[in-house]
This record gives structure tokens, sequence and C-alpha cells, in this order.
């Protein structure tokens, strides 16, 4: 069955008082892109149900979600130098975490297994009471959707596993989930000395009944295809270690060439295609629920729709030509591979 895609106006009214690269564009230049690629008619559409305030309070507290809905209802404001909130954004974010509830429901009780949220303001960065693990900014995030998404598979009694393929790491979903077993989130990320939040390191592997379920896989500035696959192929291996049963994507083509945030990484289409392949190939999770995160041009525009036929077992529509890495930042990859295995170990 053709997987679902979460879209709707409401997602477009999460709105930038000024210039940012955070827009309701963006929504436009994903689908523009599965359009161009023959991929957007492959879908069931489904649209965006109403969220209610318990659904937020569930990953974040009390204070933090009081203050999002206040200064929305107040016409918007800014949370911190990064982060801002419209009048819609109270709407758009419940929206987008009532979104991330009702795939779980729809993939675990219908034919269709898949479910794609292309939803705003993103949340990957969104810790329990806003900038997650002493990071300076909520880093465009709102609400936690991918944490939501994962606790409500966890409570079904399934393994999950949680995927972070964008550039930055994912450290609020991290922190909701540090100390949540048979939660097995890989995230593959810049090396936080160079990169916001500045977190993420190999040695971070969750706590208490969590530790040892959290694994950060680090990448220099500057790796191409070559290293995003071997990231991913690692990344991939070691969920089907712990056998996970259903997987959470969160999906941000912010690492695509040239996509804007950042002026350094080398991905390109070989490299979303490839882990979306493997996805299928490799793991082949009962459910899947991908969400998206960042990227702001090229990324949306060629970057996801080469994931989604790599989800799909189409070859890549694509076809960027591969990028390949200095010798050293594939050593700088290996080097923290075994810097995470130790601490697995330990
Ligand atoms: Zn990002």
């Amino acid at each position: 069955m053709n997987p679902y895609v979460y879209h709707g106006h409401v997602f477009h009214e999460h709105i930038p008082p000024s210039s940012h690269y955070e827009t309701p564009e963006r929504l436009d230049r994903a689908i523009h892109g599965l359009e161009n690629y023959g991929l957007w008619n492959r879908f069931q559409q489904v649209e965006p149900p109403h969220g209610f305030k318990e659904l937020a309070l569930k990953i974040h507290d009390h204070d933090y979600v009081e203050l999002v809905e206040k200064l929305s209802s107040r016409g918007g404001g800014w949370l911190d130098s990064d982060t801002y909130v419209s009048r819609g954004t109270w709407r758009a974010g419940l929206a987008a975490l009532a979104s991330a509830k009702d795939s779980v429901e729809r993939t675990l009780s219908t034919v269709t297994h898949k479910s794609f949220i292309l939803a705003r303001p993103p949340g990957h960065h969104a810790g329990r009471s806003g900038p997650a693990m002493g990071a300076s900014t909520l880093g465009f995030c709102i609400f936690n959707l991918s944490a939501l998404a994962a606790l409500e598979l966890a409570d079904r009694g399934l393994v999950v596993g949680v995927l972070d393929f964008d550039l930055h790491h994912g450290n609020g979903t991290q922190e909701i989930l540090y100390e949540a077993p048979k939660i097995y989130h890989v995230d593959i990320h810049q090396d936080p000395w160079t990169i916001y939040p500045g977190t993420g390191l190999p040695e971070d592997i969750g706590r208490g009944p969590g530790k040892g379920t959290k694994y950060n896989v680090i990448v220099a500035p500057g790796s191409g295809d070559d290293i995003y696959l071997e990231a991913a192929r690692y990344a991939i291996g070691l969920l089907l270690r712990y056998h996970v049963e259903v997987l959470v994507v969160d999906m941000g083509f912010d690492a695509y060439r040239g996509d804007g945030l950042s002026a350094t990484m080398l991905a390109t289409s070989n490299t979303y295609h490839g882990i979306g392949e493997m996805i299928r190939e490799e793991l082949n999770p009962r459910v899947l629920i991908a969400i998206l995160e960042g990227g702001y041009t090229h990324g949306l525009e060629r970057g996801l729709p080469a994931f989604i036929a790599g989800i799909l077992g189409e070859r890549d529509p694509v076809e960027d030509e591969a990028t390949e890495s200095d010798p050293s930042k594939i050593d700088f990859l290996k080097g923290n591979i075994r810097r995470l295995e130790r601490a697995i170990k330990s």
C-alpha cells in the first residue's frame, strides 16, 4: 500500500517575523521536489489532526508548554536568538504532535505500515523544558515529534529504533529518551566541537535503565557520500544488533551539498537513497514513521525524493554524482566508532 503523508495548511501557519532559514516555503520545496521526481502521487494524503495540549505535556514540562502557548496567543515573539513563535505556532506545533501520534495508530492498525510527516515547526532539538543538554537555543524547534512517536510505540511494548541523520545532533530527542529502555536512538551528526548544538559525543550512551541504548556517530565537516553511507551502515547494524521492530526516522537533509545552513557537508542523493535502501532491505521494520527535521533548499528538493525512492525500493531518480571524502575524514569516523564501541562495552 502507498505510504501515508501528513501535510496541510496548518504547518504553514508557523511564520517567521523576519528573514529566517526555517520558513513555510520549506514545505513547498519538499512537495515540489517529490512532484518533480514523480513521487508525490505515490502517497495517501492525510490531513493533520487537531492537537491538544496534553500531547505536548507528555514530552515537555508544564512551564515550557505554557510559555509557547502564551507567546503564540499574544501574536508571537522569540524564545531565543534562533527560535521564533508566531500566532499560528501553537496550532501548528500541536497538529505536528497529533500527526505523530496518529501515525503510530494508523501504521500499527492498517495494512499501510509507512508514514511520512511533512510538518513544521521541527522538533529534534526541543528538550523537556526547552533547549536540551545545555544547548544555547532550541535551534528552530518547538515540540519534539519523534520523542512522542518513539514513546507511543514503546508504550505498546515494541522495541523501538530512532535513526536521526540530520546534520545536527538530535539533542532534544536524546534528552527526552535518555533513560528510556528499549528505545535505541542512533544519531549521525557533524562533530559537535564544530557546530550547534555542541552535544552528542560517543560516550553519551544513555542513563539508568536507558544506559547502552543511545549512540552518537560523529562525522567530520567536509564528509561526502562514502562517509555518510559508512556511518549509516554502522547505524543500521546497531539497530539490527538490538532487534529493533519499529523505526522512527528524523529525516534532515541539511548535510546535502550546498543546502544552505552548512556550507561544509558533501552528501548527495546517493547518501539519502542509500539510507532509504538500507532501511528497506536490511532493517525492514514492521512500522516506519519518518519525520521531517532540517533541510532548507536543495536537500529538500533532491535529498528527500532520493530517500523516499530508496524506501519504496525504486532507483535513485536524482542521480547526483557520488562524492568522496579526504582519507583523514574516514579515519575520523572510524576512530569515533571505536570510541562508541568502547563506551557500549564499558
Ligand atoms: Zn539540522
